[in-house]
């Protein structure tokens, strides 16, 4: 196993965040090797951390006043073992493909736990759609997708947003797709309602974030009431899961951009909420304006030569972080701990690094991995596609029903597997096996491909 690790160093040496993806996955899938030697015989290991296809390609586009630009997309087809290649699209300047490697890595887990159909992807692009323009964000979409349309489809491939691509991407993207293929299928996930989207989806990954929390609290006889909860982002993941915390009785006094966050010790009502979603997704403005329409909260800037982020710095009882990857580092983590969190649920992909995560486990508290908690978001967009394929739309109640179940099972499945593995409440390697032995057997199953 260590030897797959040093090969995968040897041949990627700058993909840091797919190491440290493929390091967790590897070490907690380790008695699942050793209960079964035909998987090494198999190289299955070699074989699911190495991507079916990796497309990279140039996507010229031009700004209002007329200035070529030169970006680069991606899309890493990972594995096709139990459906196919699904997983979002993220725009953000960081984008390199290291990150969308990890991002399709985890995605190939998260998607076999769901229950659902679904093999793993991710793409792309190191755009940035922040300060751009309506029709500047619609030209790069356009172009970004007359080279992605001819690798994607109902049954190959289905993207979805993901940071930096929200509804007015994703609207952008299948009506271009659309146009080259001259067919109106579910190619997308995260359409809008009155074109092919499904109930739910925009809340899907917060409010399973929160479901998922809810049971792991359930295991100590606890409820969200009364819960102080921190929150960071703003964006899609931030929201939803800020909103299913009011309503199951807690209180969030958190939120983030990467400008800076708020604390609002009163904690962010539905009011409040309601204008935190109006400045990010329609005034697309800072979370410093939240202190000049509510005074009683404190704004503070990101502080470059801070080691460690002060949101993690305040009591509270849970944390969902949901920005980013490797946004709790270890000293996060001790103030987390020290501050009184006992639960944490992550919105975000890979949000904790390896020294967050050993303070956790050994700690003991609730610890849902991004792969199993966040994983609400892709199980509604294998509901969309299962109510496009059928030409139909599914009521409210009906979808948020499925989530709530498929977030139950996901939960009593990573509780399950690591109990089968002596690793009992062990959430983290509960996820990785149950989703690993899934995957692999079907790659057994379908021979040498
Ligand atoms: P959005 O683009 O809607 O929001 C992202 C938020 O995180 C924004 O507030 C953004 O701030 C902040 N952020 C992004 N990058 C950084 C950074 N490098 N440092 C600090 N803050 C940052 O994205 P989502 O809410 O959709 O995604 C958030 C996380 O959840 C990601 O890790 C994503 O992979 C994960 N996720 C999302 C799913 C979904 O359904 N959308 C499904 C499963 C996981 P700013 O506005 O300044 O950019």
């Amino acid at each position: 196993m260590e030897q797959t690790i040093e090969l995968i160093k040897a041949r990627d040496p700058e993909q840091y965040e797919f190491h440290q993806a493929v390091q967790e996955v590897v070490e907690t899938v380790k008695p699942v090797l050793d209960r079964n030697p035909e998987y090494r015989q198999q190289a299955v290991l070699e074989r699911i951390t190495e991507p079916e296809r990796v497309l990279m390609f140039r996507v010229p586009w031009m700004t209002d006043s007329g200035q070529v630009m030169v970006n680069r997309g991606f899309r890493v087809e990972m594995n096709s073992a139990i459906g196919p290649y699904k997983g979002g699209l993220r725009f953000h300047p960081s984008v390199n493909i290291g990150i969308i490697k990890f991002l399709a890595f985890e995605q190939v887990f998260k998607n076999s736990l769901t229950t659902l159909a679904m093999g793993g992807g991710k793409g792309g692009s190191d755009f940035d759609p922040k300060g751009k323009s309506d029709n500047e964000v619609m030209r790069f979409c356009q172009s970004f997708m007359s080279e992605l349309f001819r690798h994607i489809g109902p049954n190959t491939d289905v993207p979805a947003g993901d940071i930096g691509v929200g509804a007015r991407e994703i609207g952008y993207l299948f009506g271009i797709y659309k146009k080259l293929r001259n067919e109106f299928t579910g190619v997308i996930t995260g359409k809008s309602l009155n074109w092919g989207g499904s109930l739910i989806r925009p809340e899907a990954t917060g409010y399973g974030v929160v479901y998922f929390a809810a049971e792991m609290l359930q295991t100590r006889s606890e409820t969200f009431a009364e819960k102080t909860c921190l929150v960071s982002g703003s964006g899609n993941v931030a929201q939803f899961t800020t909103e299913k915390i009011i309503e199951l009785g807690g209180k969030v006094v958190t939120l983030s951009d990467s400008s800076g966050y708020i604390y609002d010790e009163q904690g962010i009502d539905s009011e409040k909420l309601a204008y935190v979603m109006d400045l990010k997704n329609i005034r697309r403005g800072r979370m410093s304006e939240y202190v000049e329409k509510y005074p009683g909260a404190v704004y503070t800037p990101v502080d470059p030569s801070l080691d460690y982020n002060p949101l993690w710095d305040h009591q509270a009882e849970c944390a969902m972080p949901s920005a980013t990857q490797n946004e709790i580092n270890g000293t996060d983590a001790a103030n987390l701990l020290k501050n009184g969190v006992y639960l944490v649920s992550e919105g975000a992909n890979m949000p904790s690094t390896p020294e967050a995560l050993d303070q956790f486990l050994d700690n003991k508290i609730l610890y849902g991995p991004a792969k199993a908690a966040n994983a609400g978001g892709v199980a509604v967009s294998g509901l969309e596609m299962a109510q496009n394929s059928m030409r139909l739309a599914w009521p409210r109640e009906e979808v948020d029903g499925r989530l709530k179940h498929i977030m139950k099972s996901i939960h009593e499945t990573c509780l399950d597997a690591g109990a089968s593995y002596g690793v009992e409440g062990n959430y983290m390697a509960g996820a990785n096996i149950a989703g690993f032995v899934k995957v692999v057997n079907a790659m057994l199953d379908q021979g040498l491909v």
